[in-house]
C-alpha cells in the first residue's frame, strides 16, 4: 500500500506540484481498498486536511488511483485520525460528485473551529465547493469564466482564439487545439468557451469530458455492447471539448472512435475543441491521421506567465476567495512561484491557511516561513552565478570587470549591490560570497550590505531599479 501510495504521491507531484503533495497528500495514506465493490480507503490525520483534499482533489484522486489499482468505478473513502473503519464519514461515488457535496453538507462539520480571523480560510473552503464538477450534462465548471481568466501576453493568443470561437461557432478556427504545460490554465480556457457558450446561445449542447474520462466511458460502452450509443451521443453535440488529449496516446480503439466523431462533427460544421500538454505532432501513440487532423484549425499555445501576469492572477484568486492579500507578499509569491499557475494558487491557499491557523494576518514573514521550501534553491554557485549575471546585465557591464580589482566608483558600487543581492537571495555565507566575486573577505560583504541598505533609502530610483533586478534574478 505504501509503494501504492507512493507512486500516487509522485503523479500528483508531476500534475499538481509537489508543494501540493507537501501540503495535503504527504499527510494521507492508503488504508484499504477492495477490489469487488471498488472502495477505497485513505486516511488523513484531521478532518480540515481531508474535507480540503475531498473539495479540490477528488478528481485527481480518482483519476490517478484507479489507473494504479485498476479498478473503473472507484469510491473514495476517508476516515480521519484515530477512527476506524467503521466509523466511515464520508463515501464518494466515483461518478456523482453531486452526492459528494450533499454527503459533505450533511457530514462534514470541520472540527477545528473558525474565529474571526479565520474566515478567510472558510472564505476559501466555502467558495471551492462550487469548484466541483457538475456532472449533469454538460460538466462545466461554472466558477472557470473568461471574466476570472487573467490575460498576459503568455496567453494572448489562446484567450482571442477562445473568444473568437464562442462568436463564431464552427465556422472559424475548428479545430481550436490548445496546448500548453501542466497548470497553464488550459482546462479553465475550455470550461470558459463552454460557459460563454451556453450564455450565448442557450439551446446548443455543449459537452466538456476529460480525454480519461472519454475512454473510461468508451470501455463501458464496449463491454456492454454500446459502442454506438456512445457514439450517436458525441455525433450529436454542437460543441464538444476534449481535454488532454495526449492520454489517447496508445488507445487505439479511443482514437478510431474518436476520429470518426471528429470527421462527422467537422463535417457538420460542429465546434471541436481540445487541449493538450504538447504540440499535436509530438503526441506519441497517436495514429498520424489524427495528429494531422488536431492541426487542421488552429493550434494556440500558453506559455509559462510573466511576473506581472502572476501577481494579476494572485490577486484575482485572492479577490474571488476574500483574502486581504498585501502587494509586497503578492509580488513574493509570484516570483517565488515560477511555472505553474496551479502551484501559484496553492501558494497562497497554504500561505492564507497558514495565517488562518495560526491566528495572525498574511505578512511577508509568514509567506517566507510557509514557502521556505518551495522550489528547491539551485546549488550555491549556480544561484551566486545567477545574480552576478543579471546585475551585470542590468549595469551594462562584464561580470569580470565585477569581480576584478578595480577600484573605481561606479564599479565598487555594482559590486555591493552584487554582496547585498547574494546574501538576500542565497544562502550563501559571507566568506562563501566574498570569495566568489574575485577573492574578498567577509568583512567587505558586510560593508557593502550596509552601503546598499543605506543607497536604498536615501534613493528612491535605484531602490527601485534593485528590487526589479531582484525579481528578475527570482524568476530566473
Ligand atoms: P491546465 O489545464 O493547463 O493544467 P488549469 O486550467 O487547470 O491548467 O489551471 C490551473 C489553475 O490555474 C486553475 O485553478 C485556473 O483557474 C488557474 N489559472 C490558470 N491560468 C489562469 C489565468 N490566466 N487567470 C486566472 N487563473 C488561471
Ligand atoms: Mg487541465
Amino acid at each position: 500500500m505504501q509503494l501504492i501510495w507512493d507512486e500516487f504521491l509522485k503523479l500528483i507531484k508531476q500534475e499538481a506540484g509537489s508543494q501540493i503533495v507537501e501540503t495535503w497528500f504527504k499527510a494521507v495514506s492508503l488504508q484499504d481498498w477492495n477490489l469487488a465493490t471498488g472502495v477505497i480507503t485513505l486516511k488523513a490525520p484531521n478532518q480540515f486536511i481531508s474535507k480540503w483534499i475531498q473539495e479540490h482533489y477528488i478528481e485527481l484522486l480518482k483519476k490517478h488511483l484507479s489507473r494504479l489499482l485498476n479498478v473503473n468505478e472507484i469510491k473514495i473513502i476517508f476516515i480521519c485520525g484515530g477512527q476506524e473503519s467503521q466509523q466511515i464519514r464520508n463515501i464518494i461515488p466515483a461518478s456523482t460528485i453531486q452526492s459528494t457535496q450533499n454527503q459533505l453538507h450533511a457530514n462534514h462539520t470541520p472540527q477545528i473551529s473558525l474565529d474571526s480571523k479565520q474566515q478567510q480560510s472558510k472564505a476559501m473552503v466555502k467558495v471551492s465547493k462550487k469548484n466541483q464538477y457538475n456532472h449533469y450534462g454538460n460538466n462545466l465548471n461554472e466558477n472557470y469564466i473568461f471574466e476570472n481568466f487573467i490575460v498576459g501576453p503568455n496567453n494572448s493568443l489562446a484567450n482571442a482564439a477562445a473568444i473568437a470561437v464562442v462568436d463564431n461557432l464552427g465556422k472559424v478556427y475548428n479545430p481550436l487545439f490548445i496546448y500548453g504545460g501542466t497548470g497553464l490554465g488550459k482546462t479553465h480556457l475550455m470550461h470558459a468557451i463552454g460557459n460563454a457558450v451556453k450564455k450565448k446561445y442557450p439551446n446548443i449542447t455543449v459537452c466538456y469530458e476529460t480525454t480519461d474520462r472519454f475512454i473510461t466511458e468508451f470501455i463501458n460502452c464496449i463491454r456492454l455492447d454500446k459502442a454506438d450509443q456512445f457514439r450517436s451521443k458525441y455525433q450529436k453535440l454542437d460543441l464538444f471539448l476534449l481535454d488532454d488529449v495526449q492520454f489517447l496516446s496508445n488507445k487505439e480503439q479511443t482514437q478510431e472512435i474518436f476520429f470518426h466523431i471528429f470527421n462527422n462533427l467537422y463535417e457538420e460544421h460542429k465546434q471541436i475543441i481540445m487541449s493538450s500538454d504538447t504540440f499535436p505532432k509530438e503526441i506519441a501513440g497517436l495514429q498520424s491521421r489524427l495528429k494531422s487532423r488536431l492541426e487542421w484549425g488552429l493550434v494556440a499555445d500558453i506559455q509559462i506567465p510573466d511576473l506581472e501576469t502572476k501577481i494579476a492572477i494572485l490577486n484575482k484568486k485572492a479577490e474571488q476567495n476574500k483574502i486581504n492579500l498585501p502587494s509586497d507578499v503578492a509580488n513574493f509569491i509570484a516570483s517565488r512561484v515560477i511555472s505553474n499557475i496551479r502551484e501559484l494558487e496553492g501558494a497562497l491557499v497554504r500561505v492564507s491557511a497558514f495565517a488562518a491557523l495560526i491566528n495572525t494576518h498574511i505578512s511577508i514573514e509568514l509567506a517566507k516561513k510557509v514557502l521556505l521550501n518551495l522550489n528547491n534553491p539551485k546549488s550555491e554557485n549556480a544561484s551566486l552565478e545567477t545574480v552576478l549575471k543579471i546585475v551585470a546585465k542590468n549595469f551594462d557591464v562584464s561580470v569580470s570587470d565585477i569581480k576584478a580589482k578595480k577600484r573605481y566608483k561606479e564599479i565598487a558600487e555594482i559590486r555591493q549591490i552584487v554582496f547585498y543581492l547574494m546574501k538576500k537571495l542565497t544562502n550563501c555565507s559571507l566568506q562563501v560570497i566574498g570569495s566568489f566575486v574575485g577573492g574578498r573577505d567577509h568583512s567587505t560583504v558586510i560593508h557593502a550590505i550596509g552601503k546598499v541598505e543605506s543607497i536604498c533609502s536615501n534613493d528612491l530610483d535605484m531602490a527601485k531599479k534593485i528590487k526589479r533586478i531582484e525579481q528578475e534574478i527570482l524568476m530566473n
